[in-house]
């Protein structure tokens, strides 16, 4: 192994070790064989035969990547562990390869270990061409498997969120990542051909799970209704998408109440009501003719579930915000034409603001940049007050190709997660 990687290693075990939870595995920086026990993961080796070809063009990293892997102890987080309580949970969703990506005998270069564990197995080359792998450790609260369920992701991020917005506060869950990384597949259902099933995403699980606390006895008591929201944010408009995508706009007030003006409400029911409000925007979201250049992956989607008491004001109890962010892609690929470069500033200031607004409230600080973007503005209540909670699913794709915004994804999602657990270790 190289010394460029040795070092990298300790690096890695330096941060981890200063880290919430000291669950760094012994061996790591001690050796540079950093996992002990040997243990071979059987869909490995079936593989290696169907992609390890001698006509693939990265034979050579394939077979490092899989006897770099041959040394690794995988622990696969299953529903039977337990879902820890966390103010701001960070966590890593890796999907599977596609069938494209397979047919182009594209190699998988991320490995989740578990215990919130995952590696990026970076291919190099050094000046003499000889090829070696920077293999780079990163660390969050959970590490999602490309076997896991939606069922399995929501358990561990937003379910234990449900709660909170019953107890009048504010929720938030995020999904970062490339576009093709599989935010809406984990928003809002997984994709069979063109057809997603909207049941089996996070919106709706979320939903199913409010009404569940809704008619709790321990809940019975707070007379609230569930009302629902969806939007839309664009080159930093709104755009509601529960209203034929009308441009709405941002105002704040003397006491920095921020309101989205005209939003529309729709009073819900049941968990079925809002995988049809799920299904109508959603639909409105990839067809409207309105913005014909503007696709899904630049634009932020934001599902709000709110709980509003039965009284003459409809007084706010809690909210839950449910947000699938723009491609982060776009926040390093300068396009040419103008309103490509107008739009790609924009997704890139509204994520950089996103990733302010999360350490900050990690930090506990009493400076929230929260009008650094209309993302961050509209999301304002999410980032202030002890009742808020937040949780970020950063998804990844697997393959080679997508290796540097894999690499961008993830130290965005580090850079959050070490504000948080520098606090934690604080107290
Ligand atoms: P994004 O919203 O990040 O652009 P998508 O959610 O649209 O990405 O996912 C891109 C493709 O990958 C879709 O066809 C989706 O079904 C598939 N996909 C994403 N995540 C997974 C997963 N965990 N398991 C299986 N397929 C997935
Ligand atoms: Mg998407």
């Amino acid at each position: 192994m190289s010394l460029v990687v040795f070092q990298m290693i300790e690096k890695v075990y330096l941060k981890l070790s200063a880290r919430r939870k000291s669950m760094a595995h012994p061996e790591v920086g001690k050796s540079n064989k950093r996992m002990s026990s040997v243990m071979k993961p059987p869909e490995f080796q079936a593989k290696k035969n169907k992609l390890g070809e001698a006509s693939q063009p990265n034979n050579k990293f394939y077979e490092m990547i899989q006897e770099f892997r041959e040394t690794l102890e995988i622990n696969p987080l299953s529903a039977a562990d337990l879902v820890e309580p966390h103010r701001i949970c960070v966590c890593v969703r890796k999907r599977p390869l596609n069938k494209q990506e397979i047919a182009k005998k594209e190699i998988d270069v991320v490995s989740v270990t578990g215990g919130g564990e995952l590696l990026v197995h970076e291919p190099k080359q050094k000046v003499d061409l000889t090829k070696y792998l920077d293999n780079q450790l990163f660390r969050f609260d959970y590490s999602f498997d490309e076997t896991s369920t939606n069922d399995l992701v929501y358990r561990f991020t937003a379910k234990p969120l449900v709660q909170s917005i019953f107890e009048g506060g504010m929720a938030t869950c995020f999904a970062y990542g490339q576009t093709g990384s599989g935010k809406t597949h984990t928003m809002g259902g997984d994709f069979h051909g063109r057809q997603q099933n909207t049941n089996s995403g996070i919106y709706a699980l979320a939903a199913k799970d409010v009404f569940t606390h809704q008619s709790h006895r321990r809940y019975a008591h707070l007379d609230v209704s569930v009302y629902v929201s969806f939007f839309e944010i664009y080159n930093g408009k709104v755009f509601d998408l529960l209203n034929k995508k009308s441009k709405l706009r941002v105002l704040e007030d003397d006491r920095q109440q921020v309101q989205v003006v005209g939003l529309k409400e729709v009073c819900v029911e049941n968990a079925e009501d809002v995988v049809r409000i799920v299904q109508a925007g959603s639909a409105c979201r990839t067809s409207s003719q309105t913005l014909a250049n503007a696709n899904s992956s630049r634009s932020h989607a934001i599902l709000q579930i709110v709980l509003r008491c039965n009284d003459r004001a409809s007084t706010l109890h809690g909210k839950f915000s449910l947000v699938d962010l723009a491609g982060n892609e776009r926040g390093t690929n300068v396009g040419n034409d103008r309103n490509t470069l107008v739009e790609t500033c924009e997704i890139n200031r509204s994520l950089l603001a996103l990733k302010e607004c999360i350490r900050s409230l990690g930090m506990n600080s009493e400076h929230i940049p929260f009008r650094m973007s209309t993302l961050t503005k509209v999301l304002r209540d999410s980032f202030i007050g002890e009742n808020s909670k937040t949780c970020m699913i950063a998804m990844v794709a697997p393959g080679m190709a997508s290796c540097e915004y894999t690499m961008n994804t993830l130290r965005y999602a580090d850079s959050v997660y070490d504000a948080v657990t520098q606090v934690a270790e604080l107290e």
